[in-house]
This record gives C-alpha cells, structure tokens and sequence, in this order.
C-alpha cells in the first residue's frame, strides 16, 4: 500500500475528505460534519466532477468510519454528542443519492440527512444548469418519503437555492421560512435543520434562520465543531474524489476503479 497522508509531512491544509487517515487526529477534537453532493456514475460533459461519488468510493468511506468505531451523530443533539459521532449530510436532494446511497448507508449503520430546495422537487439543480452545469433530477415527493422511509432525514436549502446574502430581508426570509413550511406541510414531519445554498451566509441572515425556527445550520465552512460553537454556524467537511496526484490508498482505490471499467 502506498503511504497515507498521516504517515507524511503535512505539506498543504486537507480541505476534501476522501479517507479518513488526514483527519484521525481532527475527528478526535469535535463533531466531524461531511457534505455529500451526488453519488453514481458522472454523466458525460459534467464540469464539477468531483462532486460524484461513486457508489463503491462512499461504500467504502462508510465501511471504513464504521470499522474505526464511528456511528451517526444527530443534528438534533449536535452538541451532546459522546463517544465517535459523525454526521452525514447531503446537499440538494438528488435522485441518485436515493438511487445508489440508500443501500450502503443501511449497509453500514448509518443514517444521513438531505438539504432539499423546496421548490424544486421532482426538477433539476437549475441554479447550476444556469451556470452550464449538466442538469441533475432532485427527488420528487414521492422519492423524498422514501428516503425518509428508508431511515434518514430532511432538512431545507431554501426554496431555490439562491445565494441568500444577495436578497432583500423580505425574501431571504420568505426563501428560509417558507421552504421550511413548505416541507413540514408536504411530507407532515418537523424541519429543523438548514442549509445555506454555497455556504453564503453573513450574521444577518443567520439571524433570520434562527427566527425562523431551525435548532441548527450548515455552512461550507471547513472544520471540526465544538460544543460551544454557534449552531448556526455549523462547519463540514466536503467529501469527494481524492486528486489524481494523491497518493494514498483512496487514490489507488480510485485507479483501481477507472481500470476495471475499462
Ligand atoms: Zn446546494
């Protein structure tokens, strides 16, 4: 086996998870928090790639936190957490989380939570097709139940994912309180969880996010948090495909991989 990133010189700041060597040490000091985009096969033309994962790559993220001691955590206690918690988030409700994710997370014990757009169910991450992005199906209600069928939870990520710092008050506050009805009413369950659409946030809409009722939020930020941090303010780490010049276990799994389905 190639060398880990724990065995060498810490040449950079790990920012991407892809395996746990790099953060053994930060995992220890808090409540670890891993963003997740979309899982399964990256269709052809795709500019952010490294935001799919393939089904086997997340099999063994999980299979590997399972077997260092790891269980999920709840948002709902973030703070209360004892023993080795981790909480799995996935970002903007795609199908192919439903289609490829469920079986793995059951697979290894672990539950995970969907930051839906509210109003975009059963469409696509147009935010992104603006941009160029290849378009992506969001679950339709009928998958979002059977997500939370299958064990895991919802949280809101607006009604369309705007950058919500870019709002008037009136409708940042109309796109955090709105999506939050919106999908307590659909699926007859409490929302209590937020996400900002890119991890744009200041203090003032933080403030509307706790007015609005949510017990937590997530940014983009990187790191570990701590008990006393802000729960508003929660920060993660965002798991995708190790780089091509990584050299560790992950990026010979991953070679390994491209080779077979050749
Ligand atoms: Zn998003």
């Amino acid at each position: 086996m190639e060398p880990t990133e724990e065995t060498k010189p810490a040449a950079r700041p790990v920012v991407y998870y892809s395996g746990l060597a790099p953060f053994r040490e930060t995992f220890q000091r808090g409540l670890p928090i891993l963003t997740y985009h979309k899982l399964g096969p990256r269709p052809r033309g795709v500019r952010l790639k490294g935001l799919y994962l393939s089904a086997r790559l997340f099999a063994r993220q999980l299979a590997e936190l399972r077997e260092a001691g790891f269980q999920s955590g709840s948002l709902e206690n973030w703070n209360a957490q004892a023993g080795r918690r981790i909480i799995l988030t996935f970002d903007d409700g795609h199908t192919n989380v439903l289609e490829e994710g469920v079986e793995p997370l059951a697979q290894n014990r672990f539950r995970a939570i969907q930051f839906l757009p509210a109003e975009l169910l059963g469409k696509t991450n147009q935010w992104d097709v603006a941009q160029g992005e290849v378009p992506e199906p969001i679950m339709d209600a009928a998958q979002v139940r059977e997500w939370i069928a299958s064990g895991h939870e919802i949280g809101s990520h607006t009604l369309t994912h705007p950058f919500l710092t870019r709002l008037t008050p009136d409708r940042a506050r109309e796109e955090i309180s709105a999506s939050r009805k919106k999908l307590e009413d659909l699926f007859g369950r409490p929302v209590e969880h937020f996400c900002y659409p890119y991890g744009d946030w200041n203090p003032a809409v933080r403030d509307l996010v706790g007015e609005s009722g949510y017990k937590t939020a997530c940014t983009t930020d990187t790191g570990i948090n701590q008990a006393t941090d802000s729960p508003y303010s929660l920060k993660r780490f965002t798991a995708r495909y190790p780089t091509r010049n990584l050299k560790s276990f992950w990026g010979w799994l991953s070679s390994r991989r491209r080779e077979k389905k050749k």
